[in-house]
């Protein structure tokens, strides 16, 4: 079909006019004939399938079932009466209700003669259908059957002001007579055959005018892999791009920093995980093109070494690096662990967070300037634009979904030619995620953790057995054990929060008396510098009770802290309880992470405690997070176009999803232009896409 009647202004279809086509545009964004046809039915009513009575269930759908009436009654009720017929099939029988037109109903039902009734089922005392579609058996047989009937998206504007899901269907069937089946093919033969898959026509058709399921299905599966695909030949093509345009500075010798720290200074054997991506990271900075690597790693799998030993092939080859935390107390303990690491290497090291001094921080623009400074570690307080290095060549960002993208593209604008860019995460993103939205990144897995880790035990307690919880509190602190307490803070202002807080804090307080006990707060009301002494006592083991809001949910290490405690802990995120319980398990001792609710739980709290209760494993926890939440509340997903889908659904069809990926891999490494013979439909169409929708817009 030719593209330009696609493009035709939807005001031009046969019963469109003016004021809908404004209303499809506003609630629908149907613009074109093409937008129409690809609004596809969120669900389909099977009218290929007959039910008997008995096997009706609770919460089915809509359903047909064949029987007759033998009964027909009129009941009084409240307001009015309603109209009561009693259906029964070989197998049982049903009522029927009418509450209006029953004087036409009476006059016009035929007792004892087969009917075909459609419609939803209630269940009270058994089984009723208000208001039934019906038919006479003999006229369903002879008519026009419907297969599967499509029911669109709409809101409640399109049909109070007429446009229903009839309306939208006819507007349908009128496009595809208009379009005459005449539509191009736009996937390649290859992959046609090889998934055995049916013709965009066919599907299209099928799509919004299904005969039976199984040829519902082909069309949706069809559907969903060409849209996956498309996305995927984009990301991929970005990721083939940026390889061979945006250079970067050679990497070529692991010099003498790198080989000193690696036998002299390492404090420990690398897990074959760390060795492995360390392969991957070394690889990439030799390339000659820019590295944007997306390091994933849960909790404690130690990716701050593997940063540092990239920091350190950096100044090998002549370069600097930096180091940026999101927040203060974490860009200090990088900044600490790494001077500790690094011992007597002459490497120098400074730190830059929003509250170092004036002075302070001339004398490090004036190093970084001149090159005498090795490796910044700091706040964002590092991109600011004052901030210039003489050579910036890596640059990690950690825990990255603080960050956004302009702020990433802020640290490539440091050099010259962007430096290497390496992001470091432990909110393991699930790789069907990965793949949509970093699917232009490369992405790195530590997926083992140090030899010798105990896996924390989770319980989930209620708050009436906080007696209990204090005993054993006790009983660890005894043992010389250290413990965190957290409370919720959504929002650094609300001062509910911090009366929990405060609350919590003083019955602590009077549980865990002085001098026998020493408790730390740390709140984000706070000013950094005390922020930073409580802290610093409780690192030191000065403190054996850490009371803290979620301010130490990134990247806090202190090893022997063992037990966390989480209070009102329905109150947040998987992710958030997962890194929260990362805090312990840092050292060699049983660690306990215990999640304190009211009883009042809905039930997606229950299965967040309960997947926190059951497992460690971070890809585990992510992957319930997402069918939890969708995709739209994970980070990045807004500017990736996920949430744009209009077939596939990222969760469900992850399978799809990787097969289109491979197929746009295989296909951009044998034949990057498209320029093959047998690519023209993909060419073609990908083509068209970027002409007609600039995806790149929301892909970049
Ligand atoms: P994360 O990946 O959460 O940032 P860290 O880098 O903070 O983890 O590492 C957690 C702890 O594990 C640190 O105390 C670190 O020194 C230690 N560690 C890292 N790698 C190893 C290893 N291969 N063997 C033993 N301990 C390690
Ligand atoms: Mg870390």
């Amino acid at each position: 079909m030719s593209t330009d009647i696609l493009q035709t202004p939807i005001d031009y279809l046969t019963g469109v006019g003016p004021t809908r086509a404004e209303l499809l545009r506003k609630e629908l964004g149907i613009h074109t004939y093409q937008d129409l046809i690809h609004l596809f039915p969120n669900r389909y009513i099977d009218k290929t399938q007959y039910y008997k009575v008995s096997q009706l269930q609770r919460n089915t759908a809509e359903v047909q079932i064949i029987g007759k009436i033998v009964h027909l009654k009129t009941i009084a009720q409240k307001k009015g009466k309603r109209l009561v017929a009693k259906f029964v099939d070989d197998t049982g029988s049903i009522e029927l209700v009418w509450f209006k037109g029953q004087k036409w109903i009476q006059e016009n039902l035929q007792l004892n003669t087969p009917y075909v009734i459609f419609g939803k089922t209630n269940y009270y005392n058994g089984f009723s259908m208000p208001h039934p579609e019906m038919e006479l058996l003999s006229k369903h047989q002879s008519g026009f059957q419907i297969g599967m009937q499509p029911i669109y998206p709409s809101t409640e504007r399109l049909s109070n002001r007429g446009i229903t899901n009839r309306g939208i269907s006819k507007m349908m069937q009128q496009l595809f007579l208009l379009l005459k089946g005449k539509f191009h093919e736009t996937l390649s033969d290859d992959m046609i055959q090889a998934l055995h898959l049916i013709t965009k026509r066919e599907a299209m058709l099928n799509v919004h005018f299904p005969k039976n399921q199984e040829i519902l299905q082909k069309a949706q599966y069809r559907l969903k892999l060409e849209e996956l695909f498309y996305i995927q030949l984009q990301l991929v093509t970005k990721n083939l791009i940026h390889k061979q345009k945006i250079k970067g500075f050679p990497f070529n010798a692991v010099g003498s920093y790198f080989n000193t720290f690696y036998t002299k200074h390492l404090p420990f054997e690398l897990t074959n995980a760390q060795k492995r991506v360390l392969k991957e990271i070394r690889k990439d900075l030799g390339t000659g093109a820019q590295m944007n690597r997306l390091l994933q790693g849960d909790v404690g799998s130690g990716k701050t070494i593997v940063g540092l030993m990239s920091l350190l092939l950096a100044i090998d080859n002549g370069f600097q690096g930096c180091l940026m935390a999101p927040t203060a107390i974490l860009a200090q303990q990088h900044y600490t662990g790494i001077k500790e690491l690094l011992g007597d290497l002459d490497i120098s090291v400074a730190i830059l967070m929003g509250s170092t001094t004036t002075k302070k921080r001339r004398e490090i623009h004036a190093a970084l300037e001149d090159g005498s400074l090795h490796i910044l570690i700091g706040t964002h307080a590092i991109i600011e634009d004052k901030v210039k290095f003489k050579n910036l060549g890596l640059a990690i960002i950690d825990e990255q979904h603080r960050f956004g993208v302009a702020q990433r593209a802020k640290l490539w604008r440091k050099n010259s030619c962007p430096p290497h860019v390496l992001v470091m995460t432990a909110t393991p993103i699930p790789r069907t995620l990965a793949m949509s939205v970093y699917g232009d990144l490369d992405i790195s897995i530590i997926d083992e953790l140090p030899p010798g880790r105990k896996a924390i035990k989770t319980v989930h307690r209620y708050d009436s057995n906080r007696l209990k919880v204090f005993q054993f509190m006790k009983e660890e602190i005894q043992k010389g054990r250290q413990l965190y307490i957290v409370y919720p803070l959504i929002q650094e202002s609300e001062t509910m929060d911090y009366k929990d807080l405060m609350d919590g804090y003083e019955s602590i307080v009077r549980s865990f008396p002085l001098p026998e006990y020493q408790i730390s707060i740390v709140h984000g009301q706070m000013k950094p510098a005390d922020k930073d002494y409580e802290m610093q006592r409780f690192v030191k083991g000065e403190t054996q009770i850490m009371v803290a809001t979620t301010v130490i949910e990134v990247g806090v290490n202190v090893p022997n802290a063992s037990v966390m405690i989480i209070e009102s802990a329905e109150r947040f995120g998987l992710s958030q309880l997962h890194q929260l319980r990362g805090r312990v398990g840092r050292g060699a001792e049983q660690s306990f992470c215990i999640l304190m609710t009211s009883y009042k739980l809905s039930n997606d709290s229950k299965t967040r405690l309960e997947t926190m209760v059951r497992t460690n494993d971070g890809f585990e926890i992510a992957e319930v997070d997402l069918k939890l939440r969708g995709p739209g509340d994970l980070m990045g997903t807004q500017q990736s176009g996920v949430l744009n889908l209009k077939i596939a659904d990222i969760i469900k069809d992850s399978d799809i999803l990787k097969t289109a990926r491979q197929y746009a891999i295989k296909i951009l490494k044998e034949d990057p232009s498209l320029s093959d013979p047998k690519h023209i439909a993909i060419q073609h169409t990908y083509a068209q896409l970027t002409k007609y929708k600039n995806i790149w817009n929301y892909i970049s």
